[in-house]
């Protein structure tokens, strides 16, 4: 997948852009607060996913205005292909070769990326919904259906939350949670399956590639944990029964807090180094590395099951990691197309453009 063209109109400090890039190495350089981390969440938008700084869709648009629009124009194997989006009002809407969607879930796993900043070097150190959003959004990117699956359960789940809220007020409605319950177990045991088919599917890359960086010296490993009696081994049918039981069993626990405590909302991908967890025992250097391997065995999963490479967006981290990993994550992404983002051009490229107070500059 290569990118051909980027336009932006009132988007962040991005006011008025056009970007050629080239096939290979982009480098994207400037000082600091000059737009290189807004271009590559820029890039990143078209995946579908949302920013992944966090940021809500009204931050997006340049202060000031109360629309942006962006445009990209790819390559993929069969055809040239545009994304188009109007940003308003809080929402994306979204236009696929001039044909406008409904949702955002309808154009995930058109363009594909694979995007690494120092806030993903945290991935291992914080809390389980970054590793799960790791893991969702991996999925979304090669079986685009999931996207719709996700946001099924999410819809569920804060239906019952707000019914679980409502039950101290009226009693009478405590019987109307079952139905709830099920719903939320069948979804639910369907995130599940499609989790650990993708951890199993992530798991022989990411410990290649980490005994890559390691030089042979660490083994890694991961496991999809789950926060109700089941296992990985379990059929969705099994996984479904066990989530069913444990939502009645805490029935009473979640009208007391007034959310739900268990489901795949509370699941978590362990990540192991020599079989101790790297989270509470891995050094700094271990983490990254682990978060290094993990970003790696992304991007190849979607370049096995998609047929072709995702677009790499590496925001300000080359600078962040010692020559030897630096060396290991070009020369590992090399025939991919990339962009790099950072303050002085130290890595040999065939595109390397200046950034100032957003604008593009050769
Ligand atoms: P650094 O090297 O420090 O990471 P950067 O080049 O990556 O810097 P960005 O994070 O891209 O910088 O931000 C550039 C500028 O964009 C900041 O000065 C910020 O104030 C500005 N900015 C952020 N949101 C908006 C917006 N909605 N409208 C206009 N400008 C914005
Ligand atoms: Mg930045």
């Amino acid at each position: 997948m290569v990118v051909k063209s980027l336009k932006t109109e009132n988007y962040r400090n991005l006011e008025n852009t056009v970007f050629y890039p080239a096939k290979g190495i982009n480098v994207i350089y400037g000082s600091n607060a000059q737009g290189k981390t807004n271009l590559i969440e820029c890039l990143w938008l078209f995946t579908g996913g949302r920013s992944f700084r966090g940021s809500k869709e009204n931050e997006l648009i340049a202060f000031g205005k109360n629309k942006a629009d962006i445009e990209l124009c790819f390559q993929t194997r069969e055809r040239e292909q545009t994304i188009r989006f109007g940003i308003q009002g809080g929402k994306r809407q979204p236009v696929l070769n001039d044909v406008p969607k409904s949702s955002l879930s309808q154009i995930v796993g058109s363009f594909c990326a694979v995007v690494f900043s120092p806030d993903h070097l945290t991935l291992i150190k914080n809390g389980p919904d970054e590793r799960r959003n790791f893991i969702d959004g991996a999925i979304c990117q090669i079986r685009p259906a999931y996207a719709s699956l996700l946001s099924r359960y999410k819809k569920i789940l804060s239906e019952r939350n707000a019914l679980l809220k409502d039950i101290p007020h009226h009693r009478e409605l405590e019987d109307t949670l079952d139905i709830w319950n099920e719903r939320l177990s069948v979804e639910g045991s369907d995130v599940a399956i499609q989790r650990i088919a993708y951890i199993k599917e992530l798991m022989e890359p990411a410990i290649s590639f980490y005994e890559g960086i390691s030089s042979g010296k660490e083994r890694l490993s991961l496991e999809y944990r789950m926060h109700y009696p089941a296992n990985v081994n379990m059929s969705r049918d099994e996984i479904a029964d066990v989530m069913l039981k444990t939502l009645r069993r805490k029935q009473n626990d979640d009208i007391y807090c007034g959310y739900t405590t268990t489901g795949i909302h509370r699941d978590d991908l362990m990540v192991k180094i020599n079989d101790m967890e790297a989270r509470s025992f891995g050094s700094q250097g271990q983490q990254r590395s682990a978060v290094l391997a993990l970003k790696l065995a992304e991007a190849e999963q979607i370049g096995e099951n998609r047929g072709e490479n995702p677009v790499i967006l590496l925001d300000d981290v080359l600078s962040e990691l010692d020559n030897t990993r630096r060396n290991y994550l070009l020369k590992e992404l090399s025939g991919m197309q990339i962009f790099i983002t950072c303050c002085e051009p130290f890595v040999d490229a065939e595109n390397i453009v200046h950034i100032e107070n957003g604008k593009i500059c050769c």
